[in-house]
């Protein structure tokens, strides 16, 4: 029996991983559940699989979560705060910790389990993003298992030779194992085909309609921009122990193909499902072996039209600032991230237009282009000080 911790339980990402446990209770104890300040979704998830523990980063929800669960005869613990999040993601009896906080809050108790030597599921791309570096040299040093849930990133693992994917914190460069490139596919979000001229009057709900996958918000406005294929990008030059111009970007708006490796003898490896998060979320969760998910198989038959194409710069531009970032290095990257997160929230709150999303991030990325961050303090200061700049640039363009 595997003991899990679910980080961001709540979410769509935790919402998908307990759907998929639930089929396999004779392999998996869900031992913490951990959210933001959702009271009653994580009240019934803890009702219906009993954790021994449930953290919320709201102390006032916390109390609130308490006297539910024991007015309903709960014997689960409920802690609360930050340092709760990461006691719990580095707890002895934790086996597997899956990392789906979204945004910079995932960071610190993300690293917490990687330096608990657990086996971690990692969502959570903005903590790879902000700290990609000393992240993976901390899951060298630890020995931790990391496997990658981001779908794309997943695909490319399983595309990947063993020697790689047993090799944990000491892969192998890609060009040792006969790789040519990694080719990172994204759908393109919901304005692949509308006009460039018209992105500007785009409403929160039409960025965040994603044609074919169904995401928390921040997520789903990341891919409107492609911001979210930026953040991929980065995370796959970490992941996967290569150099920016080894990972290509290729469209394909079906969302069938997951990513893909091409190697130098001209072979292309794919790994294909359908949009749905519980296929990687299961492919992590057993790893090396296989469970089954709810996800219906894939049917041939009813899929026509692969198209690919090139991301058009004009209509994604957050998606090469994003690049230029991961050439330009971790303090940018920092930077990009915090300051896109910035936006995003004012976007969704109607303080800026979506088009200015693009704009603050490019602001921000020019002014802390050349910041160092080596360390883990480094990161966090630079996260706040990137934070405090963007939120001055959305009063200035309110
Ligand atoms: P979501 O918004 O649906 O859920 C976020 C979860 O994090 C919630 O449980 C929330 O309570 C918790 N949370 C939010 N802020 C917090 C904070 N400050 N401290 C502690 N907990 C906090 O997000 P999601 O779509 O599930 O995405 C989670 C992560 O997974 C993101 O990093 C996202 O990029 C990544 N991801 C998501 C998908 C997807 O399909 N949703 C796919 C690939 C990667
Ligand atoms: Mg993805």
């Amino acid at each position: 029996m595997r003991q899990v911790v679910i980080l961001g339980a709540t979410g769509s990402i935790g919402c998908s991983t307990l759907s998929v446990l639930a089929m396999h209770p004779e392999q998996f104890q869900v031992l913490a559940l951990t959210a933001s300040t959702q009271t009653s979704k994580l009240l019934a998830q803890c009702l219906a699989f009993k954790p021994r523990f449930a953290a919320m980063l709201c102390p006032l929800a916390a109390v609130t979560l308490k006297t539910e669960l024991q007015l309903q005869g709960s014997k689960t613990e409920v802690l609360a705060g930050p340092e709760a999040l990461i006691a719990l993601a580095g707890h002895p009896e934790a086996d597997i910790v899956m990392a789906a906080i979204v945004g910079a809050a995932g960071l610190l108790p993300t690293l917490a389990a990687v330096e608990q030597g657990k086996t971690v599921l990692l969502a959570n791309k903005e903590a790879l993003v902000m700290s990609g570096e000393l992240f993976m040299a901390k899951v060298q040093h630890h020995g931790t298992t990391l496997l990658p849930v981001d779908s794309e990133h997943n695909a490319i693992f399983q595309c990947l030779p063993s020697a790689f994917q047993q090799a944990q914190g000491q892969q192998p460069a890609l060009a040792e194992m006969g790789i040519a490139k990694l080719l990172l596919t994204g759908s393109g979000g919901p304005f692949l085909n509308r006009p460039i001229a018209s992105l500007a009057t785009v409403t929160v709900a039409e960025a965040i309609a994603h044609p074919n996958w169904t995401m928390g918000q921040k997520i789903s406005v990341d891919s409107a921009t492609m911001m979210n294929k930026g953040l991929e990008f980065i995370e796959a030059r970490w992941l996967f122990n290569c150099a920016p111009a080894d990972i290509e970007v290729v469209i394909h708006p079906q969302s069938i193909i997951h990513s893909m490796v091409q190697y130098t003898d001209g072979s292309v490896l794919a790994q294909l499902g359908q949009p749905d998060m519980r296929t990687p979320i299961a492919h992590a969760l057993a790893f090396p072996k296989r469970i089954s998910s709810p996800v219906a198989p894939l049917k041939f038959s009813q899929l026509t039209n692969f198209s690919f194409a090139e991301p058009e710069p004009a209509r994604y531009p957050n998606l090469y600032l994003a690049m230029a970032a991961c050439s330009a290095g971790q303090g940018a990257t920092t930077a990009l991230n915090a300051a896109n997160e910035v936006a995003v929230a004012a976007f969704i709150s109607e303080q800026i237009r979506f088009t200015d999303i693009r704009r603050l991030n490019e602001t921000c990325l020019e002014h802390f282009h050349n910041y160092a961050a080596r360390s883990l303090d480094d990161i966090v200061a630079l996260d706040l000080e990137a934070r405090a700049y963007a939120q001055q640039l959305v009063r200035t363009l309110k």
